[in-house]
């Protein structure tokens, strides 16, 4: 078997060697996956949910080990992985209730009673990113678990560490052998014979939308379920009525948080005309806070990217129109500053492509209308942010932009009990809240002649 060397992207020291799957193995965790459903949607929904509450308490209680691993993988700062962490707790406690509130209903018709059941689909395949790497297979794992479903989850090759981890707990809490199966390995092997094994009833993909349309494409051989979470190229909107202080101070950590390496990232900052030199001169002097360096130091705001590859593409974003350029560390690690790039047009390339990584294009609007229309001039339609004192206006807006997620006067996207996914080419599906339920059963109508 080949074997993967995982880095830890601030120092590029290798962290693990670990053994890559191939087709086989992907083939070996469907056969387990499948095998264990039927006992595993038997499991009463109290005891289910029982399971996962045991599975968050774990979660909590390996808390620091894991947001450690998670730093030392991903570069992420380490309370950013603390927060992740925590929400990965909160996720299994919501749907460990959640198990026995998804109801179905009695619907009125002639002749009889009809109700309707949620049923789990089966073996799903769970790709996940390397952004949000535990946060981001919790949204999937907990509903589908909670569902009654068995699952393949596959994470990035670049940071499967956390995920194995994961698993690892899932039989701490008693979760039977063979519910939850870890694979890791390529995307373009494993990943592919998920989405196309004839025993896989469901994708859950969180990735690019390049690889995202992959995928929709190789599930139509078997006509399998998908749910897409993708790329983002979110507008963050600032009218001149809004508290241009409390936007600005906020701003930057919208596009820099994570690197920039975020799905719902603001990286176009719209600002009104009247207010565009006075917001860029106050984003300017925000930026200068935000504190970039070694990820483990609880202070740090902003580590490395993810590799070399995403440096360099993340530099071909940058020549030309710089307003603002941070500092990083020299040496080892891949690390790229907080850049802004202003004025710049929705039709330039840094306005247009997911650049993910810590670029922020500041482009200026006119009136209300221009922004809803600079704002929608993308296909992506993640998230947003619309900042104004004008509460009319707020709801207008927020009611014309075409994305899955805004906030008005917040840069913030997720909650755990909120649901969470794209307009156009950023995906379809919901995750977290209750709204996830619906991607991970399938309705059957029943009918009950009484005559
Ligand atoms: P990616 O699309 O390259 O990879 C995502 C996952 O898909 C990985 O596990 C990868 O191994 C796997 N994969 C690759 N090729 C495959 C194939 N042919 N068949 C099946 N699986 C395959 O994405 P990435 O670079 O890991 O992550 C960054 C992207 O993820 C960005 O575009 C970002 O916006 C997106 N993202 C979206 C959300 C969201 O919720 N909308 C959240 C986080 C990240």
């Amino acid at each position: 078997m080949s074997t993967l060397t995982v880095l830890n992207p601030a120092t590029e020291e290798p962290l693990v060697e670990l053994p890559e799957a191939g087709v086989d193995e992907a083939d070996r965790a469907v056969a387990a996956a499948k095998a264990a459903f039927p006992g595993w949607r038997a499991v009463a929904p109290a005891d289910r949910g029982r399971l996962l509450r045991r599975l968050a308490t774990l979660v909590e209680e390996n808390g620091e080990e894991l947001a450690l691993l998670e730093t030392r993988n991903v570069g992420k700062p380490i309370g950013d992985s603390r927060g992740e962490v925590g929400m990965v707790a909160d996720v299994f406690h919501f749907y460990a209730g959640a198990v026995d509130k998804h109801h179905g209903e009695t619907i009125p018709v002639a002749g009889g009673v009809d109700f309707t059941l949620r049923e789990p689909l089966g073996v799903l395949g769970l790709i996940v990113p390397w952004n949000f790497p535990i946060a981001i297979s919790s949204w999937k794992l907990g509903p589908a678990l909670a569902c009654g479903n068995t699952v393949v989850l596959k994470p990035a090759e670049l940071t499967p560490l956390t995920a194995r981890r994961l698993g690892e707990l899932t039989l701490e809490a008693g979760i039977p052998e063979g519910v939850v199966n870890i694979l890791v390995g390529p995307g373009r092997i494993v990943g592919q014979r998920l989405v196309e094994h004839p025993d896989v009833a469901k994708i859950g993909f969180t990735g690019s939308t390049e690889v995202g349309r992959k995928v929709m494409e190789g599930a139509a051989g078997t006509i399998k379920r998908v749910t897409l979470e993708l790329g983002g190229k979110s507008a963050n909107i600032v009218f001149a009525d809004a508290d241009l202080e409390k936007a600005a101070a906020s701003a930057p950590y919208a596009v820099f948080g994570n690197a920039g390496q975020d799905c719902c990232a603001r990286s176009r900052i719209l600002v009104e005309r009247a207010a565009y030199d006075r917001f860029l001169d106050l984003l300017i002097e925000a930026t200068k806070g935000v504190k970039v360096g070694d990820p483990e130091e609880p202070a740090t705001e902003m580590g490395p990217l993810i590799s070399a590859d995403q440096r360099e593409k993340v530099a071909s974003y940058v020549n030309g129109q710089v307003a603002f350029q941070g500092d990083a560390p020299d040496g080892k690690g891949f690390w790229f500053p907080c850049t802004i790039l202003a004025p710049v047009e929705n039709s330039d390339r840094p306005a247009r492509d997911e650049i993910f990584g810590p670029v922020a294009a500041v482009i200026p609007f006119e009136n209300e209308a221009d922004a809803v229309r600079l704002a929608n001039d993308t296909p992506y339609g993640l998230s947003g942010s619309i900042w104004t004192g004008d509460g009319a206006r707020a709801l207008r807006v927020a009611q014309g932009v075409e994305s899955g997620v805004i906030s008005i006067n917040s840069n913030t996207s997720v909650r755990v009990s909120t649901p969470f996914g794209g307009f156009k080419q950023s995906g379809f599906g919901r995750e977290l809240g209750m709204h996830a339920l619906e991607g991970y059963s399938e309705v059957k109508n029943v009918y009950f002649a009484t005559d």
